[in-house]
């Protein structure tokens, strides 16, 4: 199985501001400079030695998730944010070949939907679209998306054949080969993470939620989201002291992440949904928190933990 990141902003899609996008320049530069480069030829391996988010950051989108089968032969889709444009654009290069294509929805707030215009296959003839989705009201939601004068296409117009299929907290359902489970998260108008398992492997999405439950006591039914999963893709919007005035906003920490992690024997945790104003010295800052965070967290040892970023694959 390969999980792939289109979209890891929260809220609101966001990039840095002209003002942020030349400081970063001129650090990079400076520090080539420091390091004794000097010549056009030094720039790729200048750029060899650093991480690619610490060059160009997290990414801009809002929540889009890929699910695919390990020879990409299917695939799941996670919510509609921004960052379905991307993914989008990429079927395009292959002229849209996959003629049915599985849309989860978590919930409906805008982050996680106002992609969802711009996911190409809605206009193309002999194309199906089916979204998957416990809350009743998806279908409406959906409709009222393509509709004018908001978008200028109204859905009686889109050309795919688009349905909409009902889904059971926890009860499993085979969606094109994978197994998928819904789990009720920590967050307001209720908002549903989905356990999908495939070829003997895993994968937790777990956004938005507050993680305010992270034992299985506190979970009861909702733990099965998390027993030994392979991978867990999580919010970590805020950090632990902000909690106080944002207690109920729904969304949680990478120290909370690390408590499930340790609890329920997750082997690999990628924390996403960064706030719209955090800059990258921002998520840069709370990642060596959580690297300090982790080193003296007991239970979470042997988990392999990162901060997602806009592209980024992870297989499984
Ligand atoms: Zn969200
Ligand atoms: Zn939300």
């Amino acid at each position: 199985m390969k999980v792939k990141f289109w979209g890891v902003r929260g809220s609101l899609p966001s990039s840095s501001s002209p003002t942020e996008a030349k400081e970063q320049f001129a650090l990079l530069m400076r520090e080539f400079l420091d390091k004794g480069y000097k010549t056009p030829v030094d720039i790729d391996k200048f750029l060899s030695e650093k991480n690619l988010v610490d060059v160009s950051g997290y990414g801009v989108a809002t929540t889009c998730v890929q699910v695919k089968s390990s020879d990409d032969e299917q695939m799941l889709i996670i919510d509609g944010g921004s960052g379905i444009k991307y993914l989008s654009d990429t079927l395009a290069k292959n002229r849209f070949a996959q003629k049915e294509y599985h849309i989860l929805i978590t919930h409906f707030h805008f982050d996680h939907i106002l992609g969802l215009p711009f996911f190409a296959p809605h206009f193309i003839p002999g194309c199906t679209v089916k979204y998957y989705c416990v809350q009743p009201e998806c279908e409406k939601i959906v409709r009222d998306l393509f509709q004018k004068p908001i978008f200028p296409v109204g859905y009686e117009d889109l050309k795919a054949n688009i349905q909409f299929i009902k889904l059971s907290p926890y009860e499993k359902r085979y969606i094109n080969g994978f197994a998928v489970t819904p789990y009720l998260l920590d967050h307001p108008d209720p908002c549903y993470g989905f356990r999908i398992e495939h070829d003997g492997k895993a994968y937790g999405h777990a956004v938005d939620t507050e993680a305010t439950r992270t034992t299985a006591e506190q979970l009861g039914q909702d733990a099965g989201l998390y027993q030994n999963l392979d991978l867990m893709y999580i919010d970590a919007q805020y950090v632990e002291e902000e909690m106080d005035h944002k207690k109920g906003w729904g969304h949680g920490t990478f120290e909370r992440a690390f408590n499930l992690c340790g609890n329920f024997a997750i082997k690999q945790v990628y924390m996403a949904h960064y706030d719209p104003s955090a800059s990258l010295k921002d998520i840069q800052n709370i990642k060596e928190r959580a690297r300090a965070a982790f080193e003296k967290h007991a239970a979470s040892k042997t988990t392999v933990w990162d901060f997602a970023y806009e592209t980024q694959e992870i297989e499984l």
